[in-house]
């Protein structure tokens, strides 16, 4: 029901959509980073659009310029702009980037010389109040240079009607991700990512909301029928946690071999979707308080991704938590120790760590380790 062809509708309609509103003149801006305020973006009258790329096509080309062992999602990012091969990074009018990772950042120095591109940058700790004070005046200094390239002035009244309609779509995001915390999962996590994936594209959010409702509607009424609920009611709920799945080959490998991903801790998911900005106040500290605590392995130390864990493992009753490495990221792998502990030890749940790339070539090796995993929690 919430397949790729339901998806390909919302990706057509998202594309007219932003076509029409670059010919009426807003800026494209392009971001990769769960860190950026899209809020403030919006609020200049522009529109952000995710260019984290999760296809392997595009990781040859990048190859020729960076190394071979980096991380498919920087270097499929990157063969998207050197081959010019995403309609969205080809629209973007500038590149809004996050200094992260140092992968990420480093590629962004490479992309710079494609497109305009300003750095974001992070400090390397959300638990001091010095990092926090550096982290508003670095969105300060973000938000003049939106007023200055788009030539919109960024005003306190616009950025808190964004940042209302932000909140309300990650509310949004939650419903769908809710129906499955109930005795028998309503949505498989592959469904999850089509209902809720275009919101990273985005520019009628008030649209993609009330499309998202839609589908909650049609979904709950999945609880009626006796063959969805005889057929989900005994696959083991996988929690899944780690790098953004921008690639679905894990998800498949998961829900193809039996379970069902009741719930996700990554970027898109309920790691950034599970938290509001505050309406109240000054809009920008709100925003730097928000966007500081994203629960990223590249702050260190991290604590909050296991707090989060821990509301999850127990709100989604999950049997087990699958943790997703992409090679070459270091910052998640090394993490993965001490989220494993958490899981095994603290939550008493089975863990299983995979490290892969986008390509099919590892498979079959995770296919029968997917398989026996799911078998121990059946
Ligand atoms: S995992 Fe970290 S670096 Fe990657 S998109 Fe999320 S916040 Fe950004
Ligand atoms: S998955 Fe890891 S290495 Fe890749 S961009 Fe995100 S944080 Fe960096």
């Amino acid at each position: 029901m919430f397949d790729e062809t339901y998806l390909s509708l919302i990706e057509e309609r998202v594309f007219k959509d932003t076509i029409l509103k670059k010919e009426a003149g807003a800026s494209i801006v392009g971001v990769y980073c769960a860190f950026t305020p899209k809020e403030l973006i919006a609020a200049a009258g522009a529109i952000p659009v995710a260019l984290c790329s999760g296809t392997n096509q595009a990781i040859p080309a990048a190859e020729a310029h960076l190394p071979r062992n980096l991380c498919p999602l920087i270097k499929a990012s990157y063969g998207h702009a050197l081959n010019d091969s995403c309609p969205y990074f080809h629209m973007a009018d500038f590149l809004l980037a996050d200094a992260t990772c140092d992968g990420k950042k480093k590629m962004f120095e490479l992309l710079a010389d494609i497109k305009p591109l300003s750095m974001l940058q992070l400090p390397q700790t959300a638990e001091t109040p010095e990092s926090y004070s550096y982290w508003l005046q670095e969105l300060y200094r973000v938000r003049a240079l939106l007023e200055k390239r788009t030539g919109v002035a960024i005003t306190d009244k616009n950025l808190l009607v964004q940042i209302r309609i932000y909140n309300a779509l990650r509310t949004t995001i939650c419903e769908v991700f809710e129906l499955n915390k109930g005795e028998v999962p309503l949505l498989y996590g592959h469904e999850i990512d089509c209902i809720t994936s275009m919101a990273g594209f985005e520019c009628n959010l008030q649209t993609r909301i009330a499309e998202m409702h839609q589908a909650i509607a049609t979904a709950r009424l999945r609880s009626n029928n006796s063959s969805f609920v005889k057929k989900m009611r005994h696959r083991p709920r996988i929690l899944l946690t780690g790098c953004p799945s921008t690639n679905k080959k894990v998800v498949k490998l998961i829900e193809n071999n039996g379970g069902v991903i009741v719930a996700m801790e990554t970027c898109g998911g309920l790691k950034t979707a599970g938290f509001t900005v505050k309406e109240e106040g000054n809009p920008m500290e709100s925003l730097a308080r928000r966007y500081l605590d994203t629960a990223c392995a590249c702050m260190s130390p991290n604590h909050r991704r296991i707090d989060i864990l821990r509301n999850l493992v127990s709100d989604y009753r999950v049997d087990g938590v699958i943790e997703l490495t992409w090679e070459g990221c270091h910052t998640y792998n090394i993490e993965a120790f001490h989220i494993e502990k958490a899981v095994t030890e603290q939550f008493q749940r089975p863990y299983l760590h995979i490290t892969t790339d986008y390509s099919d070539n590892d498979t079959g090796q995770l296919k029968t380790r997917v398989e026996a995993f799911l078998e121990l929690l059946s």
